[in-house]
């Protein structure tokens, strides 16, 4: 992003640099005592205003956990993009490839959470439906580099990040949340895979790893692993169908984890006092990154994902949530 206080991250020695291509959102959070029906008007309280987009929050875990980490993505002309992009100029986030989008609002997510729990959300994709192939076409990458990806800008930016990460030699870490129509080459190329368990299946289905459920290709997700042994399996099962490796997280019962030529692993859930798991996922995703950019393996990567996930279940909201300890 042009402008004062634009930071730039260093590389570390030795090790490459983390380039998140994704998504950056402002969460506007009201809590309620029931969500209003339609044409109703209901008070609510603790409302705030926080740093979000799953871009933005693998960004930011990324940097905390040590790397040097290029945020590409876009923004909205509006009030809203400063504090988007807030907490990735605090964690250190080279924000130069965050491009500004002029007549477009930044990226909104409305999220309402009731007295009984359920929550409500209102994604507006805004400017980060505007990023496009010119904000990934030349991003300098090196073998050294891991390049992660989401859901959350449009499908065939995704695929061509991916396309242009294999070209130069980088690493490449998927996460395919949301689920979306990703080219399965795109799928094959992760290394790793990130999913929770309903992704994993969506994404098996695509590469054909399982067959459909009853109702297709789209239908409900009946045959999602219930265990971790079922885990185990689906993720050797797209091992199996090419991708490079996966890992599936499992919420409070860890992840497991799968590559060609090794037995499946788990990494044990932590038995922790949990607040709110809003970005608990994204921060095991960045965190994983920054430990493979560092030079780190694929299971003391997941590892470290896994233990910050469950540091960030521990605390309100998503980059907020994250470890700190070490910035100021
Ligand atoms: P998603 O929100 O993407 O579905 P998960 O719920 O699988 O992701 O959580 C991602 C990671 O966050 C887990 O692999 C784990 O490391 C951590 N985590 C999530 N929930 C808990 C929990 N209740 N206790 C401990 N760690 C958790």
């Amino acid at each position: 992003m042009s402008g004062a206080g634009m930071t730039t991250a260093t590389t570390k020695a030795g090790g490459g640099r983390v380039v998140v291509v994704g998504s950056i959102n402002v969460d506007l959070f009201a809590r309620v005592a029931r969500h209003p029906l339609p044409g109703e008007t209901v008070l609510g309280g603790d409302g705030s205003t926080r740093p979000g987009g799953k871009g933005a929050n693998q960004a930011v875990a990324a940097a905390l956990a040590g790397a040097a980490v290029v945020m590409v993505g876009c923004v909205g002309d509006d009030a809203q993009a400063e504090v988007g992009v807030s907490l990735l100029r605090r964690a250190g986030v080279d924000l130069t490839r965050v491009r500004e989008v002029a007549g477009s609002p930044t990226g909104l997510a409305l999220i309402t959470v009731s007295d009984a729990g359920e929550n409500s959300i209102i994604v507006i994709s805004g400017a980060n439906a505007k990023v496009g192939h010119d904000d990934v076409a030349d991003l300098d990458l090196t073998a050294d580099d891991v390049v992660v990806v989401q859901g959350e800008i449009p499908v065939d930016v995704v695929d061509a990040t991916v396309a242009g990460a294999r070209r130069a030699g980088a690493r490449v870490v998927v996460n395919l949340a949301p689920v979306v129509d990703l080219d399965p080459a795109t799928l094959r190329a992760a290394d790793p895979l990130v999913v929770n368990e309903h992704e994993a299946l969506a994404a098996a289905r695509t590469l054909g790893a399982v067959a459909d459920g009853p109702d297709g290709p789209d239908g409900p997700d009946a045959a999602a692993p219930v265990d971790t042994a079922a885990a185990a399996r689906l993720a050797e099962d797209l091992v199996a169908v090419g991708v490079a490796s996966v890992v599936i997280t499992l919420g409070g019962a860890g992840a497991v984890v799968a590559a060609p030529d090794t037995l499946s692993f788990t990494c044990d859930g932590e038995k922790v006092d949990v607040v709110d798991t809003t970005g608990a996922g994204d921060c095991f995703v960045g965190t994983l990154a920054a430990e493979l950019a560092a030079g780190g393996d694929l299971r003391s990567s997941a590892e470290r994902g896994n233990t910050a996930g469950a540091k960030a279940v521990q605390g309100r909201g998503a980059q907020e949530s994250y470890d700190w300890e070490e910035k100021p």
